[in-house]
């Protein structure tokens, strides 16, 4: 019913309308980073594939973001139905796996970048946890894990004997975001520096170098837009001169990067101030949030609706079209 509410929705509508479709991680199936990542960030490279075709046929036309939104801006014409692919927080699996699926179809995309976790070795403080929490048991009493056991599946569901699932893991994530990102890192910390055989072991580098960026932008295939410089969730940041940071700033390091760069913001989490908002509609075009929907012709550009795709809810094209009709209802 809601695939095909979708598809009547999407051919009939009668005013031009764009489909953002937001990716984090593009893993294959036996990827085994897939052990360490919350399940509803990750989407397959032959899932990918799929949604480009299929868009495709549905009659949406691959679009820059950016175009889209120049158009828009300028009352230009706007294809009756146009798609923008766009990925979140600039994983290097966007490099690896999406980007051949990009370039195969010639499908345009936009990845939001952390950009001060460019070319380093680390990786957001989810993942760590998930690590943590799924490989090692927190030992009781130790007072450097107090931030987290708080944050615990509930007592006598928990056997403290052994690790968590990465259900019971991502359910500790979702509690932890009531607090500070900066809180959550420096704990982090502190119990890599008391219990150093708990901190992340060497592993492959999780987001994107400065020299794959350059590649992916140079046929013009991929562009830039931000994500912050940390991925702090704008409404736990206590000062202005961080919100500024991580809003202004980032875009001066964007602009660094070169041509590719576009002035469009993508909120961390989807987490909204209005301080944050000021700053965000006096220095970028455009911003993208969390909330669900497409964008039609006219609409605000700093309230752009998307769908959040993962294998859980596109793994094929009955339930991409579900999940669009859900997110049209
Ligand atoms: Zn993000």
């Amino acid at each position: 019913m809601l695939a095909c509410y979708g598809w009547l929705r999407v051919r009939l509508s009668n005013k031009p309308a764009l489909l953002i479709l937001t990716y984090h991680r593009i893993l294959p199936a036996d990827s085994p980073e897939r052990a360490v990542e919350q399940p509803g960030m990750v989407t397959s490279p032959q899932a990918l594939e799929n949604h480009i075709r299929f868009a495709r046929k549905l009659g949406a036309e691959p679009v820059h973001l950016s175009d889209w939104l120049d158009r828009n801006r300028q009352g230009k014409p706007l294809p009756k139905l146009a798609v923008a692919f766009t990925f979140d927080d600039g994983w290097q699996d966007n490099y690896q796996y999406a980007y051949p699926a990009l370039k195969a179809q010639n499908a345009p995309a936009t990845i939001f970048l952390v950009t001060r976790m460019i070319d380093t070795d680390k990786t957001f403080w989810p993942e760590q946890v998930l690590s943590l929490l799924t490989s090692k048991t927190i030992p009781e009493n130790d007072p450097s894990f107090d931030w987290l056991r708080r944050h615990m599946p509930e007592g006598a569901a928990h056997d403290t004997s052994r690790p968590l699932s990465l259900l019971e893991a991502d359910d500790v994530i979702a509690r932890l975001k009531s607090l500070e990102d900066a809180t959550i890192l420096a704990s982090l910390q502190q119990v890599y520096t008391s219990h150093p055989d708990m901190a992340p072991a060497e592993t492959s580098r999780s987001i994107l170098s400065g020299s794959e960026l350059t590649e992916m932008a140079k046929n013009g295939l991929v562009m830039y837009g931000a994500h912050t410089r940390h991925h702090y969730r704008l409404n736990r940041l206590k000062d202005e001169k961080t919100l500024k940071e991580e809003i202004v700033g980032c875009l001066q390091d964007l602009k660094s990067l070169g041509e590719a760069a576009i002035p469009v913001f993508c909120y961390p989490n989807g987490d909204i101030t209005g301080k944050g908002e000021a700053l965000v509609s006096d220095n970028y075009q455009a911003a993208c949030t969390t909330k669900t929907g497409w964008n039609l012709a006219g609409c605000n550009p700093y309230d752009l609706h998307r769908f959040n795709l993962h294998d859980g809810n596109s793994h094929s094209n009955r339930t991409l079209l579900a999940t669009i009709g859900r997110g049209l209802l």
